[in-house]
């Protein structure tokens, strides 16, 4: 399973009705519109990028030339995947790498999004592609992230920059700062920060963010978000881009069977692209994110 299931279903659907048809008339893309239209709205997509969608849609199917080699329902599933990648972002966004290193990589987003996972993740697509990642734990808000980042750099085989009992414990802003430091003597390339994360927004955990932020001043701040939390993920991305900002979303836990519509419109909501995507617990569960072949999975 995969949270655009439901979508997938809903689209299969439509255009399966379409399979007999000759010439499509306007009646016929109105109505197929509209039915494309209720399946992104059940899948959870967010209004604004449902109306968008369909806008384009309509004026693309009307436009559509008489085609040889695309029946009409071939030519509305063209359409449909066209529009998909468009609002995934189009093109795949590689990471900015920092001209002289480390390259820093600092990681927001909500308690339970799925960040200090992400982080070691993360941490060994980097070795895989050649680097030699740091990574930091600048999470002291939640019990046990420190030890569990710990445990994660351990199974990707990564260095974890913690802070020593007793000195800068509390002070996330410090280890964060202090880090970089360390990963320059250290022949670190890249260094990946975890920051903590509330169960809700909230305006201290924002500012611990944006300090971290303006301490180490990152080449790449990515935000983090759980694909099943439905129409939140809209308002937690507007929440950030509003109180830290950020370069690229992660998607994860798109392996989850909610509805993951939401995860759809964040790309379009905040233009920020999405740069990877997570699928599962396991740390090899993880691949840079490329719209077309999302694209072409929901339409599968
Ligand atoms: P943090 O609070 O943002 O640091 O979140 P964690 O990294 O601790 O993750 C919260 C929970 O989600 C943990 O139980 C993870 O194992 C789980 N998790 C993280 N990413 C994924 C994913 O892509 N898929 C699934 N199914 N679970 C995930």
């Amino acid at each position: 399973t995969h949270v655009f299931e439901t979508l997938s279903d809903r689209l299969t659907t439509v255009f399966s009705s379409l399979r007999s048809k000759g010439k499509l008339s306007d009646a016929d893309i109105d109505a197929t519109a509209r039915e494309i239209r209720i399946a992104l709205l059940e899948a959870d997509v967010a209004l604004p990028v449902v109306r968008d969608f369909i806008t384009q849609i309509k004026e693309r199917a009307r436009g559509a030339e008489v085609s040889q080699a695309l029946n009409p329902a071939q030519q509305v599933v063209k359409i449909v995947n066209d529009e998909l990648i468009n609002i995934l972002g189009g093109e795949t966004r590689r990471v900015r790498y920092a001209k002289s290193p480390p390259t820093v990589i600092m990681l927001a987003g909500l308690q339970g999004s799925g960040k200090t996972t992400l982080a070691g993740k993360l941490s060994r697509w980097f070795k895989s592609e050649g680097h030699a990642p740091l990574l930091v734990a600048a999470d002291l808000q939640r019990p046990n992230a420190v030890q569990q980042l710990q445990v994660l750099g351990e199974r990707a085989a990564t260095p974890v920059y913690a802070p020593e009992p007793g000195n800068g414990v509390g002070d996330p802003i410090k280890v964060a700062r202090d880090s970089i430091e360390h990963a320059r003597h250290a022949q670190h390339d890249v260094v990946i920060i975890d920051t903590a994360g509330r169960l809700g927004i909230d305006t201290e955990m924002m500012q611990q963010a944006a300090d971290i932020r303006d301490a180490v001043g990152p080449d790449e701040i990515l935000f983090v978000v759980d694909a099943m939390i439905g129409q939140d993920a809209v308002t937690t991305a507007q929440a950030f881009v509003d109180g830290v900002g950020f370069d690229g979303v992660v998607l994860t836990k798109l392996d989850g069977d909610a509805r993951g519509g939401a995860a759809l419109s964040v790309r379009h909501i905040t233009g920020r692209p999405i740069m990877f995507a997570s699928t599962g617990e396991k740390l090899e569960d993880f691949d840079v994110f490329h719209p077309d072949r999302m694209a072409g999975r929901i339409l599968d």
